[in-house]
């Protein structure tokens, strides 16, 4: 590894490719649902039309 920094517990991971891919997105409804940025733009559409709250996951421990 060349210096590669750890990531903050707050990562998330894509709840559709599994946990080596980095989750940029989360979604809210019911529960909590985490999406990399292709699952995003796969599925923004629908999460959007079923109700769920799409938001950009910060990695920096800015949540408001
Ligand atoms: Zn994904």
């Amino acid at each position: 590894m060349q210096g590669v920094r750890r990531l903050p517990e707050t990562d998330q991971t894509c709840d559709r490719c599994g946990p080596a891919v980095r989750a940029v997105y989360g979604a809210r409804r019911d529960g909590e649902l985490y999406l990399c940025r292709s699952c995003a733009n796969r599925f923004w559409s629908a999460l959007c039309a079923q109700g769920w709250t799409i938001h950009p996951v910060t990695s920096g421990g800015e949540e408001s």
